[in-house]
């Protein structure tokens, strides 16, 4: 028998008509609008959401500040284009919305080849797509073309360069519902709605998010689920500002992300690696004979970064088909509605709700019992951020590469010492794990990297004041 009010059954698993018609109707009305971390496209998209299961709107204003971040300015796009000097349009925002780098600033110029080129931006690894790129806190603009494209161009014309952009005081969208269980103890299920036209990643993640909630809020649960659908980063540290009085119940969480590609599913563990969450994923996958790859944590990805910094230590598994960073159209064009499928989305939730099952099944102890091997009496020194919760904002300390979206074009970092991606593994390592109890060896074991690096990093981070020495 089917006890539709009881999670903990593994018969309950629905036959998903109703999603089944949901899922491509979602796909074609939201694939195409152009989202960034603040904006029109980010309300409209939440609109649309809200009307398969009603969650919370909330704005949060520009210029409030969030730990070592402010929300920006909002930023609109109506459109953007460059013309040849024949009138013909070359690129066009209104035929694909990643031609333009997000949070571009406006622009309306006559350029020479020469000038333009810097502001070009292509992925030659992959000739005919797109690349995706954003700019959010470094003032500048850009368009994103094909190398194909790019090779054609005449370099001896000169080309009407137009973004109609705007950039002003405003607020960020997110939405939040809270599925309140017998037990006030909560596990966070959060996606991110700040890609533009980019499947996998992430518009895959909105979809399942909104079917998973709306599923969820028809069962009886045990414990609590905070689902939150907010921009990637900015939009995690923002939330965890204004609301890290409400949060203390939390004891874990996943982030819904790139879950309708083809591939076999990926998990990439909470920064424990053995917490309660990462063996119930793991069982469960398991007991249901469904193949997947296990991922060590690391620093690179998406608002686990916020949610298990220093300051929070939320333990966070994300549960991909094709990973981030690691399918080919990753951040671009051809990360679009043929890469991705129904099936993959359902298979996904089909995971989740079965994970969730599991969860619901333990015990308020398990999920609480955590044993961090904290080596009080450690030879090796001891380092603690300065800035323990959420990432301080490296962009604005000239420690983050300008144009986000391609961590390939990382510079400047620390200029000698960090000047490449590996180091920029060094510095994102270095300020999640120093909390002050993990010591350099327990850092290095944990992040792969070499004690005398970490060492060497850690001390240069002290000379910026985002770290402190405590043994
Ligand atoms: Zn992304």
């Amino acid at each position: 028998m089917v006890d539709d009010n009881n999670l903990n059954d593994l018969d309950t698993l629905p036959n998903f008509n109703s999603e089944k018609e949901l899922i491509p109707s979602l796909l074609e009305e939201l694939f195409p609008i152009c989202r960034s971390i603040t904006g029109n496209g980010v309300r409209k998209s939440l609109d649309i959401l809200n009307t398969i299961s009603e969650f919370v709107i909330s704005e949060i204003p520009s210029g409030t500040k969030c730990f070592d971040w402010e929300v920006p300015n909002e930023w609109n796009i109506d459109d953007a284009f460059v013309k040849d000097s024949t009138g013909k349009k070359i690129i066009d925002f209104k035929k694909n919305n990643l031609h333009v780098v997000s949070y571009s600033i406006p622009v309306n110029k006559i350029l020479k080849f020469d000038e333009l080129e810097s502001h070009l931006h292509t992925n030659s690894h992959i000739p005919d797509s797109i690349p995706y790129r954003t700019s959010y806190y470094n003032k500048t603009w850009g368009f994103c073309l094909s190398q194909k494209l790019f090779d054609k161009m005449n370099k001896n014309d000169n080309f009407h360069v137009v973004i109609d952009s705007s950039l002003s005081p405003g607020s960020l969208t997110y939405g939040e519902y809270l599925i309140e269980g017998k037990s006030k103890s909560e596990f966070i299920i959060s996606t991110y709605c700040c890609h533009p036209s980019l499947a996998n990643d992430n518009l895959s993640g909105m979809i399942l998010w909104i079917l998973l909630l709306k599923y969820m809020k028809k069962k009886k649960t045990k414990f609590s689920y905070r689902f939150l659908i907010i921009p990637e980063t900015i939009g995690a540290i923002a939330y965890l500002s204004k609301n890290e009085k409400d949060i203390h119940n939390v004891c874990g969480g996943f982030i819904l992300t790139c879950v309708g590609g083809p591939s076999n599913f990926s998990y990439k563990s909470t920064f424990y690696g053995n917490h309660i969450i990462d063996h119930t994923v793991e069982n469960t996958l398991s007991s249901l004979a469904i193949p997947f790859k296990k991922i060590p944590f690391s620093p690179r990805g998406s608002d686990e970064r916020q949610f298990s910094s220093p300051g929070f230590r939320i333990p966070i598994g994300i549960l991909c088909k094709d990973k981030f960073h690691e399918y080919d159209s990753y951040h671009t064009s051809q990360d679009n509605l043929k890469f991705i499928s129904m099936e993959n989305i359902l298979q996904s939730l089909s995971a989740y709700i079965q994970i969730i099952n599991n969860l619901e099944k333990l015990d308020e102890f398990d999920l609480n019992n955590i044993h961090e091997n904290v080596n009080k009496n450690s030879k090796f020194p001891i380092f603690k951020s300065t800035n323990p919760k959420c990432e301080p904002m490296l962009s604005k300390r000239g420690l983050y590469p300008s144009i986000g979206g391609s961590l390939k074009h990382s510079k400047s970092i620390f200029q000698s010492m960090l000047e490449n991606e590996e180091n920029l593994d060094l510095l994102l390592n270095t300020l999640f794990f120093s909390d002050g109890q993990m010591s350099i060896e327990q850092i290095a074991l944990k992040s792969n990297l070499p004690e005398e690096k970490l060492y060497e990093c850690s001390n240069e981070l002290v000379k910026l004041n985002l770290m402190e020495k405590i043994v």
